[in-house]
């Protein structure tokens, strides 16, 4: 039986933010929303409601895109020098960096996940917005060559107001992902937080009133996604939207966004294969795989979901990798545990979903080596899960679980692993473990994914690396020179000079 670490109740935080109904952010105030009607946001320890947040329909939508409309061609926002953009950028990084602590506690709070990764997500954002800073003063256009009679040039421009939607995995890190460039580039923007993690984006933009960052250049909305995010994402006055979220979401994002032809930016799901080779340094790998699918409780999109091993040492390897998840099933608990390794899932209906790929797995077949024990308690802990003996075409080795859960299958050689990498939909990451640099550069070049990890797993980017998916894992880049172009629209100028 595991004993999931416990936090007595009056030990718990209760930060102050958490009293009272959270209104909208909407032009720099903060307004409830003008239905009156509100949703509850629940810690996922205790399954309690947290905190008491408004539920913003088509009228405050409009009423946030309207506000941030007004911002994008305000001379206060729109008129300023790149290097006062800049200023900017920092004091928005300074005022997290100063609020980081609530910030993290809100998302442990609201998403389960262990305090300590909580923290590093909040001082990540401080990093994009400080690397991000940078870019106002290099968004360079170009002139083109032309007859000496003209002179020819292309601007580059914001492109209006951003639509920024993100998941409950990560709240304001994959929000920053999408507010920092668009305010690097002159845009402006409405946030649709997940009605699961509104807080840490709802507080995110009342603690901007500490900054010069004129009102309405950044406002929250919250509540349902098929009601609030479909609003948003369908509203013609929105010329961009960044999503991160589901590829089924995705997929509806893009097709809706034809409407009006919005540019559109989306960070999907994967199903990250991780490729040990006989000659890697097995510990080490047995170590970041089981980190690749723990860490979170597995809800990452870059989560290690699928563990490939060389036939040779298969079986040295799955002991070390078991051993290596055994600080994760004792580090299972509150998130403000000191002890604690991994939370319990984000929600209820999640735990069931992940539950249900458990199920499916020995339906198929499989056999689990970790993760049968019982959890004592009840409460939405799922237990590190290493399954064995399905196949790659298994739904559970194909579809995204988003949990604790990993499938570990065997290879014999390098053009096999890669087919069977590639063969998902999916093509976020892969991670591949080798000391022949040979091995490691073929594979890089041939997995279908927007980032490969050679001996290493994830390393998010917060800014020079492009971040993003190939095939249904994305399209376009957040990061990297690339996300400037998502973020601007070229305009070719020709003068007549004679
Ligand atoms: P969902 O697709 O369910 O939701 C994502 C966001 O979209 C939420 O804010 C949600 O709101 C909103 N939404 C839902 N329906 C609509 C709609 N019809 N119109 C507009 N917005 C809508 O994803 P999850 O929240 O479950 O997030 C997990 C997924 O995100 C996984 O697939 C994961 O792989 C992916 N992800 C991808 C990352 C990447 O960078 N590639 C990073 C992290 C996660 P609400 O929750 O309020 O319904």
């Amino acid at each position: 039986m595991i004993e999931p670490l416990t936090v007595p109740a009056d030990a718990r935080p209760r930060p102050d933010y958490l009293t009272g109904t959270k209104g909208l952010q909407i032009g720099g105030i903060e307004v409830p929303a003008r239905s009156g009607r509100t949703f509850a946001t629940v810690d996922p320890v205790t399954e309690q409601p947290l905190a008491t947040v408004s539920a913003a329909d088509a009228a405050d939508v409009d009423a946030a895109v309207a506000a941030a409309r007004r911002a994008f061609t305000d001379p206060a926002w729109a008129d300023i020098a790149p290097y006062q953009r800049t200023l900017l950028l920092l004091q928005v990084a300074d005022v997290v960096e100063a609020n980081a602590e609530e910030l993290a506690v809100l998302e442990s709070l609201e998403m389960g996940c262990p305090l300590t990764q909580t923290r590093w997500m909040i001082h990540h954002c401080v990093e994009v917005f400080r690397n991000h800073a940078g870019w106002p003063t290099k968004l360079y256009g170009q002139t083109a060559p032309s007859a000496s009679s003209q002179f020819q040039y292309v601007l580059r421009q914001p492109l209006g107001v951003v639509g920024a939607i993100a998941g409950w995995n990560g709240p304001l890190l994959q929000m920053v992902y999408k507010i920092a460039p668009a305010l690097a580039t002159g845009n402006t923007v409405v946030c649709k937080p997940s009605e699961h993690t509104s807080l840490s984006t709802l507080r995110f933009a009342e603690l901007l009133a500490g900054t010069d960052l004129p009102a309405g250049v950044v406002n929250v909305v919250t509540g349902d996604g098929k009601v609030t995010g479909q609003h948003l994402m369908s509203h013609d006055d929105v010329a961009k939207v960044a999503f991160t979220g589901s590829t089924a979401t995705g997929k509806h994002v893009l097709a809706t966004s034809a409407s009006n032809l919005k540019r559109v930016t989306l960070e999907l799901g994967g199903k990250t294969p991780y490729i040990v080779f006989a000659d890697a340094d097995l510990e080490k790998a047995a170590s970041i795989c089981a980190l690749a699918f723990c860490a979170g409780s597995g809800q990452a999109c870059v989560a290690g979901s699928r563990i490939f091993v060389q036939e040779p040492v298969r079986d040295e390897f799955t002991e070390l990798l078991v051993g290596a998840m055994a600080p994760y099933r004792a580090g299972l608990g509150d998130p403000f545990h000191p002890g604690t390794r991994m939370g319990p899932l984000a929600f209820r209906g999640h735990y069931e979903r992940v539950n249900g790929y458990i199920g499916l797995a020995t339906e198929a077949g499989g056999t689990l080596v970790t993760g049968t024990e019982p959890i004592a308690g009840g409460g939405l802990y799922v237990a590190p899960t290493l399954i064995e003996g399905l196949d790659n075409k298994s739904r559970v080795a194909q579809e995204e679980i988003f949990g604790p859960v990993s499938v570990l299958m065997g290879f014999r050689e390098l053009d096999e692993v890669v087919d069977l990498g590639n063969d998902t939909v999916f093509g976020l990451a892969a991670s591949v473990w080798t000391r022949d640099l040979a091995t490691a550069h073929r594979a890089a070049a041939r997995l279908d994914a927007g980032s490969v990890w050679i001996n290493r797993g994830s390393q998010m980017s917060a800014g020079p690396l492009p971040f993003g998916g190939h095939k249904q894992s994305g399209l376009g880049r957040e990061h990297g020179t690339q996300v400037l172009d998502a973020y601007t629209e070229p305009k070719s100028v020709i003068v007549e000079l004679s």
